[in-house]
């Protein structure tokens, strides 16, 4: 009997003890989280960033999961930065799902998350009187439609990156002129930091993953997938018609199948996003779009070479 009660403890025992999940660490000061990056930099290991505006979905953990492979820490932030939005009520309407976010994160694995007050990130308002040359690029495509926009994305990026101090940066080729902005940021300033382009996420429907997708019915997510079926189509028939066809082409596509405005279809260079009028075979080219779904504002892309 005692022999029966003692193997009932022991499996008790071993029934409580709880799986060691490492815990996700919060910071809410750039001046802590700065102090504990830097002590750990110290034992040599190597930090990955994933800078986010939150509503996190599958994109944003597969760079999580990118940066675990690669590096020993893993830090994400959260802020929705004021500086990149040209339309305070883009803004106001960014999803806010902190709660599972935090979950997601530590379900993922990811070792810190850095969440920022407005305050803390602008101590002096959001304005700066700093300007990034950026050339070109600043006012192509989303530059044009948002002004400012990636001068308030470089602004919160060279902060956090003054924080942080990563290894590498990992950001998504879904927002691919941002992408090539952080880019040029990186050289112009010469950051000692590796910046790693991550592929987009999809849905099923090839809907591409974004935290704006959550304000839309699933009537609109579903007539949304157009931008995906129509890049696609652009892919295919890029050896058949020249560029500006395709792109007017695309552009009626998408305002017959739920659209209601759209920004632009362009076809591209791939290094530079400057219109291409002819598309030669294995050209670094790539389509763009950004397209009104009702209110909300999509953007996608796909890279056309083979
Ligand atoms: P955001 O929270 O929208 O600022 O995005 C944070 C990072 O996640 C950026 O580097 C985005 O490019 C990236 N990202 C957003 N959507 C996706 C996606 N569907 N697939 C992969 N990365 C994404």
């Amino acid at each position: 009997m005692a022999k029966v009660r003692k193997l009932i403890r022991i499996s008790r025992g071993i029934a409580l003890r709880a799986p060691k999940t490492p815990q996700m660490i919060v910071y809410k000061e750039a001046g802590s989280l700065k102090e504990q990056v830097a002590k750990r930099k110290l034992y040599g290991k190597t930090v990955g960033f994933v800078p986010t505006m939150g509503a996190l979905h599958t994109g944003h953990i597969s760079l999580i999961n990118a940066s675990r492979k690669q590096c020993d820490i893993t830090i994400a932030s959260i802020f929705v930065n004021p500086a990149q939005f040209n339309d305070l009520r883009d803004y106001e309407k960014y999803p806010v799902t902190i709660s599972n976010d935090i979950l997601l994160l530590e379900r993922a694995g990811c070792d810190i998350l850095f969440i920022p007050s407005v305050n803390e990130m602008y101590p002096d308002c959001t304005g700066s009187n700093h300007h990034y040359e950026l050339g070109d690029i600043e006012f192509l495509l989303e530059g044009k439609y948002r002004p400012g926009h990636f001068q308030g994305v470089c602004l919160i990026v060279h902060k956090l990156l003054a924080i942080v101090v990563p290894d590498f940066l990992f950001m998504g080729q879904k927002d691919y002129q941002q992408l090539l902005v952080v880019r040029r940021l990186v050289k112009l300033y010469q950051l000692p930091v590796k910046l790693i382009a991550g592929s987009t996420s999809r849905e099923a429907s090839g809907l591409a993953m974004s935290s704006r997708n959550l304000r839309l019915s699933d009537e609109q997510r579903q007539k949304a997938t157009g931008i995906f079926t129509m890049l696609q189509y652009l892919k295919c028939n890029l050896a058949f018609a020249p560029p500006r066809d395709l792109e007017d082409y695309a552009t009626n596509y998408l305002l017959n199948n739920g659209f209601e405005k759209v920004d632009y279809v362009s076809i591209a260079d791939a290094n530079t996003l400057q219109p291409l009028s002819s598309v030669l075979p294995h050209a670094n080219s790539i389509a763009l779009v950004a397209a009104f779904m009702a209110d909300v504002r999509l953007i996608d892309n796909l890279l056309l070479g083979v």
